[in-house]
């Protein structure tokens, strides 16, 4: 006989916002049976109408503060720059007990936003999936994104230990490692993992597009490779892109000025034929690579 299915992990998982993220945790969630009732609620009665059509959640409507009404996980999957208000109309229905989580980019504004709504009695416990795909929207929503993939809990000196053990417990059961760090810290290293590649994939796409005349029919014909790649980042969607960027700000500009000083010495090394600084740094970054497919994280 096998053994009994285990119960779920919650009653009740309200989800605001339901685009790429919130989409995948609904979807995952429900595959693995991880909450009796999982509802949404979204800014547009189009994205709602989306996600009722793709089933994504069991209903999907635009009252934030009824979809969170009596939930036991309420995870705020807005662009960054909407989690604060999101938050503050949610606050009069939480219920004490109950946990308030984010997948926020960035981690120190969404905090600064989201805890002064945060009820007495509420554990917020922020988080970010580091998993995603350059489109959005309810469409984009996948099966599978967290699957091996990180997710980093930044808990607040007060969050409550077993809210935060349960949320870890939660995104483990949604296929995720998890690891907790220090909110500043989480945006130094995402500032130079995973935002500025993005600065730079916008500027690149954006410079080939001012060549102008024939050279811009011929870029996009030879766009195989490198320049192919930098097109797929620079299709992340811009609101989500803009809120990341006016929210992490200081360390976004900090690795941007460590990185134009380190473009300016390969740019000396090619204009005086340094050609060992160049080759010293390329073997240095393929070793990087060889590394990082080894850690299962290419
Ligand atoms: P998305 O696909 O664009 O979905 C965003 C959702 O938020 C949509 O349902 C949208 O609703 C809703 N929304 C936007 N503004 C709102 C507001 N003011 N009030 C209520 N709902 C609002 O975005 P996503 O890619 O899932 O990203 C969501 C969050 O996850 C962001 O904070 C992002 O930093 C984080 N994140 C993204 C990735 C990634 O690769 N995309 C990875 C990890 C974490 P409407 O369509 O109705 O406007």
């Amino acid at each position: 006989m096998s053994a009994p299915a285990a119960p779920p992990m919650f009653d009740k998982i309200a989800l605001i916002g339901i685009g790429l993220i919130g989409g995948s945790i609904a979807l995952e969630a429900r595959k693995r049976g991880l909450a009796r009732q999982i509802v949404a609620a979204t800014r547009s009665q189009a994205t709602a109408d989306t996600a009722n059509k793709l089933k994504l959640a069991d209903h999907c409507g635009t009252d934030l503060a009824a979809a969170a009404k009596d939930a036991d996980l309420v995870i705020i999957c807005t662009p960054v720059g909407a989690c604060g208000e999101a938050t503050r109309t949610i606050a009069p229905v939480l219920k004490p007990g109950c946990i308030v989580s984010d997948v926020g980019s960035v981690k120190q504004a969404v905090i600064a936003d989201m805890a002064p709504h945060v009820p007495k009695g509420v554990h917020f416990v922020p988080a970010h999936p580091v998993a995603g795909t350059e489109y959005s929207g309810p469409e984009a929503a996948i099966l599978d994104l967290f699957q091996g993939r990180w997710c980093i809990l930044t808990p607040l000196p007060d969050s409550d230990a077993k809210a935060v053990d349960r949320l870890e417990a939660f995104w483990k059961a949604l296929g995720s490692n998890v690891n907790r760090i220090d909110p500043a810290d989480h945006d130094r290293v995402l500032a130079i993992t995973s935002h500025l590649p993005h600065l730079i994939a916008y500027t690149i796409v954006g410079t080939a597009d001012d060549l102008g005349g024939h050279l811009n029919s011929e870029v996009l014909k030879y766009s195989a490779g490198g320049f192919r790649d930098f097109t797929r980042i620079a299709a992340s969607d811009p609101t989500m892109w803009r809120d990341v960027f006016l929210n992490n700000r200081e360390a976004v500009l900090e690795v941007l000025q460590r990185f134009q000083e380190d473009l300016f010495y390969l740019q000396r090394a090619i204009r005086w034929g340094e050609g060992d600084k160049l080759f010293d740094l390329f073997t240095r970054t393929r070793e990087i690579r060889r590394a990082l497919i080894h850690l299962h994280q290419e």
